[in-house]
């Protein structure tokens, strides 16, 4: 997506000194009961609410964190941030339930300019994800205006991402400057060999962005569950492994149009197996290409992971999404974790390196290399529309500000 073309403006770009200013996060951090497993996405928008901190802004916290129902809303709520976000930006952080009337009001009124106030969970709300003109409206009248720095969300026309920009003016912050920054250089001029690894589990998710890969990159390699749809649509037998039937003829046709254009397509050509998904199931390695009768694939093989790290080793540009196997499961996260430490060695050797998605992320971590990527991308579902070529909602909602 050109920032260009969709006119937008930066941070830096407009003057917000001693203003009220609402953001928008992505917080969608992982927490085991009230600890936050990891703190990257607070983390990765310092550079932003630091700038406004310093600025003397009274900086106004908005995000959501799962999918809360409203029988399980407490285990969602965004307070066990706070002792966080206080540490982080070593200002008074305020704190409010509600996102509406006098009482988030005296929330803001008792914050000092350069203080913090957190809303709770948008999605507390129910107009949030209906994209509730109302909500949107109340939320905006809480500022004098609005920076959008949560990238992860962007894909998603909801009233904090869509709603509050038409009655705010707005600004991208520093993490979607980065974000799509990297992204354009993919997309834009990749030094090559430019190759592309997709994995995880839905082909479905990923049609798109396999056809606009397609345009670019010189290799294209498939693993994790994905593989088993790219092999059932070649006729190899799959046993019970995970396919998505009423995709194999997408799967086809991309393997036919890769053919036509002579790009390099590899699908894991081994696979550690089971015949139930389980921690202790006893694991075997296929002969080859095929997954027989009764067996899952749950992980690549030894044969194909020597192959992809020699594909990652001769590559200049590297995008990564979706993991290898089943690397919740320790026995089956071999495969993902060698990956990821043949991507660090990779970036170590001078490739550009950039990884995608929740699930990569936490393998990237799991093999203690997060640090070890050119750039680790904070959205997993915008990234992939951003890759396909799509319009995002959320930067389209600034771009159409007067
Ligand atoms: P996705 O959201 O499509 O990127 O998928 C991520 C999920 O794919 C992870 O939870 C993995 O456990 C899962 N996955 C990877 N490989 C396999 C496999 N061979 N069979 C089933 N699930 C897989």
């Amino acid at each position: 997506m050109d920032k260009q073309a969709l006119k937008l403006k930066r941070i830096q770009d407009v003057d917000l000194e001693n203003k009220k200013v609402l953001v928008r996060v992505d917080y969608n951090v992982p927490m085991e009961g009230t600890k936050v497993m990891d703190k990257t996405r607070i983390q990765e928008t310092l550079p932003t609410l630091r700038h406004l901190l310093d600025a003397n802004c009274k900086t106004i916290l908005l995000s959501h964190r799962g999918r809360p129902t409203t029988k399980a809303r407490d285990q969602f709520s965004l307070k066990p941030l706070l002792p966080i976000l206080k540490d982080i930006l070593g200002v008074p952080v305020h704190f409010s339930e509600d996102f509406m009337g006098s009482s988030v009001q005296s929330v803001i009124d008792k914050a000092k300019p350069g203080e913090a106030v957190l809303l709770e969970n948008l999605r507390f709300h129910p107009g949030e994800e209906k994209n509730d003109n109302t909500f949107a409206k109340s939320l905006a009248q809480l500022g004098e205006y609005f920076i959008q720095d949560a990238f992860g969300t962007l894909h998603r026309a909801h009233a904090s991402t869509v709603g509050v920009p038409r009655y705010l003016p707005g600004a991208i912050g520093y993490l979607v400057q980065k974000e799509l920054k990297f992204l354009d250089r993919v997309l834009g001029n990749p030094e090559r060999p430019f190759l592309a690894i997709l994995g995880g589990a839905k082909v479905s998710d990923k049609i798109g962005v396999i056809h606009r890969l397609m345009d670019r990159v010189d290799t294209l390699l498939i693993g994790g569950g994905m593989a088993y749809t790219f092999l059932a649509a070649q006729g190899v037998s799959v046993g019970k492994s995970l396919v998505e039937k009423n995709k194999i003829s997408d799967a086809e046709k991309i393997i036919e149009e890769a053919y036509n254009r002579s790009l390099e397509l590899l699908v894991s050509p081994d696979h550690l197996m089971v015949k139930e998904i389980k921690p202790d199931a006893e694991m075997v390695v296929s002969q080859a290409m095929a997954v027989q009768e009764g067996w899952i694939g749950v992980d690549i093989g030894l044969h194909t992971l020597e192959l992809f790290t020699e594909k990652i080793a001769e590559a200049k540009t590297i995008f990564w999404n979706g993991p290898m196997g089943i690397f919740e499961i320790p026995a089956f996260a071999q495969g993902s974790l060698e990956l990821a430490k043949a991507m660090a060695k990779a970036t170590e050797e001078g490739a550009m390196t950039i990884v995608g998605g929740g699930d990569t992320l936490a393998v990237l971590a799991k093999a203690g290399v997060s640090k070890k990527m050119t750039h680790c991308s904070t959205g997993g579902g915008a990234t992939l529309e951003l890759m396909e070529g799509k319009t995002l909602p959320g930067l389209l909602a600034l771009s159409q500000q007067e």
